[in-house]
């Protein structure tokens, strides 16, 4: 296979959401080369489908996931900072505060922001087209071979490319070992009865108000957990089941006049068996950081730094252990 005459960056990411993206800024401020490939927009999946609670502390999640969740909450306000000083763009925590529902009728505060994925998606867009790295929207990965000796030819719908290293973030549609798990959410204005400035959550439904920026004074009521592959149809049903199980916690949400919808949508994650992310080499070439789940807002920040580390060959700084892609490829 000659690569000789193709573009050879140090890095290939294939897709823009924000695990690629997260990833193109961390490289590139390691000096590397980076080459994005999107075969739509930048950041127009999951990733602005989300609430955007940065959920470390959400009982629901498996265990294994709290050492990288608490590394991204570490990593999260110097993530921001290099977004902002980038792009211009702040991107303020809405909340700091969640009220978490237990089964046995107890509730837990637990101090965790959230974020508006919506307000982060333009700034962390704009701090990627302020560096160097080569975004290529509208261009997808048709095929990859790799030779014995690793190198890597790389055929997209805009030509071919010989990267170094590829590394694949691209959610719901990366399909080694990942479905996609639709969730239908709502959006209303709050009842100026309701001045809500934290998060309410239970196992089934959560309500997370925005504070500031442009949908100050409305919440997200969300969302529904479905397996029915990639399709995103709106049910009404769906989304009047949301509302009454949000109007258990806060009984002003049950009206539609006192808390009118302001708008609805549905969204993909990327979900594997266990709901834990495969962070890992594939191939000494090529490398994973897919499988997100519900958490991927979260995890953006230690995803790109312990992928970074693993690309570099550098010790991570959490165990990778629980996220091997040899948990499914070995049984
Ligand atoms: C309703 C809902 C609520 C959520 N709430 C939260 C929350 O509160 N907190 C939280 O942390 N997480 C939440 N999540 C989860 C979070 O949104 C995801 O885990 C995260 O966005 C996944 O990011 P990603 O970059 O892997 O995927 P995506 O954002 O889906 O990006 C993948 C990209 O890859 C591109 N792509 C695919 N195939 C190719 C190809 N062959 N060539 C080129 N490009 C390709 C796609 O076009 C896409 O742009 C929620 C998700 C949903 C749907």
């Amino acid at each position: 296979m000659n690569t000789n005459s193709l573009p050879s960056p140090d890095i290939l990411i294939v897709g823009a959401g924000i695990i690629g993206l997260s990833l193109a800024l961390e490289l590139h401020f390691r000096g590397a080369q980076v080459t994005v490939l999107e075969r739509s927009t930048a950041l127009q999946h999951a990733s602005t489908a989300a609430a955007g609670m940065l959920a470390v502390d959400d009982p629901h999640n498996p265990p294994a996931l709290l050492p990288l969740s608490q590394l991204s909450r570490s990593l999260y306000p110097a993530f921001l900072q290099r977004v902002e000083s980038l792009s211009g763009l702040a991107v303020p925590f809405q909340t700091d505060t969640t009220i978490q529902y237990l089964p046995d009728g107890s509730t837990q505060r637990l101090v965790e922001h959230s974020l508006d994925p919506r307000q982060l998606a333009p700034a962390l867009l704009a701090a990627v087209r302020a560096t160097s790295i080569d975004l290529r929207e509208h261009t997808e990965l048709l095929s990859l071979t790799e030779t014995p000796q690793s190198l890597l030819r790389v055929d997209t719908s805009n030509g071919e490319l010989s990267p170094a290293k590829l590394i694949r973030t691209q959610g719901a549609w990366a399909r080694l070992q990942v479905r996609p798990v639709k969730g239908q959410m709502l959006r209303v204005q709050l009842p100026a009865t309701l001045p809500l400035r934290e998060v309410h959550r239970t196992e089934h439904v959560y309500i997370v108000p925005r504070t500031q920026g442009p949908q100050a004074g409305t919440a997200l009521i969300g969302a529904t957990v479905e397996d029915a592959g990639f399709d995103t149809a709106l049910h009404p049903e769906s989304l009047d089941h949301l509302r009454s199980l949000a109007a258990e916690l806060l009984p002003s949400l049950a009206n539609e006049a006192a808390a009118p919808q302001v708008e609805a949508w549905a969204g993909l994650r990327p979900a594997t068996t266990d709901s834990l992310p495969i962070l890992d080499a594939h191939t000494p070439s090529q490398f994973l950081a897919i499988g997100h789940f519900r958490n991927g807002i979260l995890l953006a920040p230690a995803t790109a730094a312990v992928m970074a580390d693993l690309i570099e060959g550098k010790s991570p700084a959490t165990d990778l252990a629980p996220f091997a892609a040899s948990r499914f490829t070995n049984r």
